[in-house]
């Protein structure tokens, strides 16, 4: 018997636009948080949501809110799914609308650089139509083929071209949003009124907790004429660090700055198509975490459980630390500010490798995060932490977050997102899994190390990822001095506390990350 709140909505949406049956509703109870893969995996049970809508005009949205509203269902926007934080977990009475059929692309100004586009448009789907004009928005995230434009907006995420083409948020020219009221939040407007106020940053990063993002005026740039790549070795992580802040600080700016510590350096591998001793211990590597030979499987199990020593070890392999450059542009502008960059790293202690390294890394930049599940397969746990500091902060907040998570598991790290202020690092820790409640305790104990050592040194907690509930303790602490002020903002987008409720950033909350963490 379908339930009251599905009759409703069956009732304003055309059919087949609101599903209660078993298999949706099974494809919704999680995003690509890794606990809660590894939740499922280990056959303990993931909360189901009430239903599943599919609108496909702000109309339709404007209903289903009403709809909600009367039948006190918590709304949980949803894009692809792709976040890795938890930031689309429903419980029992959540009704997840899925933004996917909001897909149009409403204008493309190729002469002024411009892009209308409703915000369930796949990213992936989106380049390829802007590629037809020659055009890109400059936004490529690994998860390119299974996230949406709404999702990068709700998330603040990051392109690995970022430092070249920004952020989502640097792109945005306006934003609308549908309030759980049903009213229309259209920045523009806002700005008419308040012509200093940045109105989209009050809907981006805002994970679902304000309104339904529905569509979106972003800047274009023009396909670049040339794209070209350079790998450069340095003895050490520090050499690499100095070489990218004095680029930053030129003013040049790299599309992809990617600057990867010894072991990661080896899981990168050079690049080289030969048989050279760098390679080989790259194709070792990858047997041992995805290949079929016992071998493999035993030394990883090995190597796993000696984490301490492979961690101190680390720092001294041979392989030192891999620095992978791509610029874009015209070939006068790209070829001397690779110049000018090589010059830099060679300053600072840098060899030059040619192109291999980035070249190998472009053609594999989509895959290489979709190596959770054969990891889990191998009876370990891996997931990644990125945080962020000013440049002044940037190794000690590297050195801290390490020797936290070190005490626990594998780390190996790369630095990338480069500004003139500072950077990201990408930490990937990686430890054995054994039973459900064990894992999880381990797992919680590395991110609460982690994120607590980069709160001490004066870092960010996320810079691309967002928040969603696993990092939302964390958040709340970083954010003590606004938190009234925020906590009033939310109130002012949402007073009945309707919009994704577990994700809202409110001390006073019940229904937060808690049971989880
Ligand atoms: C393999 C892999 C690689 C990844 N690589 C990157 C990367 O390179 N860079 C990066 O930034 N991230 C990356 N991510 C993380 C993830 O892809 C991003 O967070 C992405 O922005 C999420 O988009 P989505 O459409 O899947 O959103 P979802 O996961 O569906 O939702 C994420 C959050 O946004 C909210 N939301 C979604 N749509 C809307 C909307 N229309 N209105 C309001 N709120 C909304 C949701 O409620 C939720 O809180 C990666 C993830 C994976 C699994």
């Amino acid at each position: 018997m379908p339930s009251p709140l599905t009759k409703a909505l069956n009732r304003i949406l055309p059919r087949g636009r609101v599903s209660e049956i078993q298999p949706d509703l099974d494809a919704y109870r999680r995003d690509l948080w890794p606990l809660l893969l590894f939740q499922e995996r280990s056959g303990r049970p993931l909360e189901y949501p009430a239903a599943v809508v599919w609108p496909d005009s702000v109309e339709q949205i404007q209903a289903i809110l009403q709809v909600a509203r009367t039948h006190n269902a918590p709304i949980i926007p949803y894009g692809a799914g792709s976040g890795v934080t938890g930031g689309t977990v429903p419980n029992s009475q959540s009704l997840i609308v899925d933004t996917k059929r909001l897909n149009r692309i409403l204008k493309i100004d190729a002469e002024h650089l411009q892009l209308e586009a409703q915000v369930g448009i796949l990213g992936e789907i989106l380049e390829r139509r802007l590629a037809h004009q020659n055009l890109t928005l400059g936004h490529s995230p690994s998860s390119i083929n299974c996230s949406t434009l709404g999702g990068w907006l709700a998330t603040r995420s990051a392109g690995q071209l970022s430092t070249r083409y920004g952020k989502i948020e640097d792109n945005i020219l306006s934003l609308r949003a549908i309030l759980a009221d049903g009213s229309i939040f259209d920045t523009t407007q806002i700005q008419e009124f308040l012509p200093g106020l940045d109105a989209p940053s009050l809907l981006v990063g805002s994970e679902g907790t304000a309104g339904i993002l529905v569509d979106a005026h972003l800047r274009l740039f023009p396909t670049p004429a040339t794209r070209s790549f350079r790998g450069i070795s340095y003895p050490n992580i520090s050499s690499g660090l100095e070489s990218i802040r004095q680029i930053m600080a030129t003013g040049i700016r790299p599309a992809a700055v990617r600057l990867y510590d010894p072991i990661d350096t080896l899981f990168v591998g050079s690049g080289k198509t030969d048989s050279s001793k760098d390679n080989s211990s790259h194709s070792f590597l990858k047997e041992m975490l995805s290949g079929s030979g016992g071998l493999g499987r035993w030394v990883f199990r090995r190597f796993l459980q000696n984490h301490t020593l492979v961690n101190r070890l680390s720092p001294f392999l041979p392989s030192g630390a891999l620095l992978i450059l791509s610029f874009e542009g015209e070939p006068e502008q790209v070829n001397a500010e690779m110049e000018d960059c090589l010059d830099i790293a060679r300053r600072c202690g840098g060899k030059d490798l040619g192109d291999g390294p980035g070249r190998a890394w472009w053609e594999k930049r989509h895959a290489v995060s979709y190596k959770q599940s054969p990891v889990i397969d191998r009876g370990a746990f891996v997931d990644t932490m990125e945080v962020a500091a000013t440049w002044d902060k940037l190794e000690r907040l590297h050195r801290h977050v390490r020797r936290a998570i070190s005490k626990e598991a594998i780390v190996l790290a790369h630095f990338s997102h480069a500004y003139a202020s500072g950077c990201a690092i990408y930490f990937t820790f990686i430890f054995p899994a054994c039973g459900f409640e064990t894992t999880r305790k381990r797992y919680l104990r590395i991110w609460d190390r982690g994120l607590r050592a980069a709160l001490q040194v004066g870092g960010t907690i996320s810079h691309h990822h967002g928040v969603g509930m696993l990092k939302k303790k964390y958040a709340l602490q970083e954010r003590t001095g606004e938190l009234n002020l925020l906590s009033r903002l939310t109130e002012a987008f949402d007073p009945d506390r309707r919009m994704n409720p577990a994700r809202r950033l409110d001390p006073t909350s019940r229904n937060d990350s808690s049971s989880w963490l």
